[in-house]
């Protein structure tokens, strides 16, 4: 995939053969065409912005080595820095039992199905789950979230009598400590885009099962929109990570830059499609590829 992008490169860098260094003036064609290769995978603009900004901060002054022309040698640099970025605590929760997990984010992202996939691969891992479904609007929602752990034999909370949400989560919680759950995964209420409600029935629910882990779900098509969302999860909730979901699709997958670079925390699991086991750890290397293009 990076081919494209070194054969544009090494044409736009032909002339820099010999000179010694990779400078501010010999390194601006190449770093335009970077930008252009990041907006066109629907990479925020300003994040595209910084991170070109960085790139060639981190490659100013450097030697352009014998083996490789300096087109290649700028796609290493620019390909190195976004798996460093991006790689940053994939895979990490915190490591506790009790273990507690609110996820957050837009209707669709694919919430409730992230839920019961995390809940699997944590179950592989020694962890007793109990799921508690508070997205109390849709009423598919709290069906979906039932039948996910008939299926996967996963404990489930679930009160279609109730509208008040933090409550539904705290009762969701003690009766998940008396079912001896060890992992209580709170599955949450999403809406087409970021509203004012939404994000303060997530701040009460928060602040009345505390989790230990917030997670952003959100779609790896979710393009311009990325840096908003995230941006409004965050302050409202403080998120300790993200998952990005539909990697099975032909998003170019330039949000998981966006959302990285402007909220700071970890992208941390992949989604892959729909079923159980189409889950994993979150690969920045075939992410800063597909960015690339
Ligand atoms: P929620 O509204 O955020 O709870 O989203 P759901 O969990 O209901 O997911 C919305 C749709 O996206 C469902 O049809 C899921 O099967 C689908 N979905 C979730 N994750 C993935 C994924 O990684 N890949 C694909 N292809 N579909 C997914």
């Amino acid at each position: 995939m990076l081919e494209n992008l070194t054969d544009r490169m090494s044409k736009a860098l032909r002339n820099l053969r010999g000179i010694g260094k990779l400078t501010e003036e010999n390194m601006a064609e190449a770093l335009k065409e970077v930008r252009t290769a990041l907006l066109s995978a629907d990479v925020h603009f300003k994040v595209a912005r910084q991170f070109v900004e960085d790139v060639k901060a981190a490659a100013m002054g450097q030697e352009v080595l014998a083996s490789v022309t300096p087109g290649q040698q700028i796609v290493k640099i620019i390909n190195d820095e976004l798996v460093k970025l991006l790689g940053e605590g994939a895979g990490q929760l915190l490591d506790k039992k009790p273990l507690r997990i609110m996820l957050v984010g837009l209707h669709g992202s694919g919430k409730t199905t992230t839920s019961a996939k995390l809940a699997k691969r944590l179950a592989k891992e020694g962890y007793r789950p109990a799921l508690v479904g508070c997205d109390i609007y849709r009423p598919a929602a709290i069906d979906q979230l039932e039948t996910l752990c008939r299926q996967e034999n996963f404990r489930c909370y679930t009160d279609r009598n109730s509208k008040d949400v933090p409550k539904i989560g705290r009762a969701g919680m003690e009766w998940a400590k008396e079912q001896d759950a060890n992992l209580i995964i709170f599955d949450t209420a999403g809406r087409l885009q970021i509203d004012h409600d939404l994000i303060e029935e997530v701040k009460k629910l928060r602040d009345k099962i505390v989790p230990d882990e917030v997670l952003l779900v959100a779609d790896a098509a979710l393009g311009q929109e990325a840096v908003n969302v995230a941006q409004h999860f965050n302050d409202a909730v403080h998120l300790t990570g993200i998952v990005l979901t539909k990697l099975d699709g032909d998003a170019r997958g330039g949000a998981a830059l966006s959302m990285k670079t402007i909220t700071g925390v970890p992208i941390k699991f992949m989604g892959t499609g729909e079923k159980m086991d189409d889950f994993e750890i979150f690969h920045a290397d075939r992410m800063a590829q597909r960015i690339l293009g």
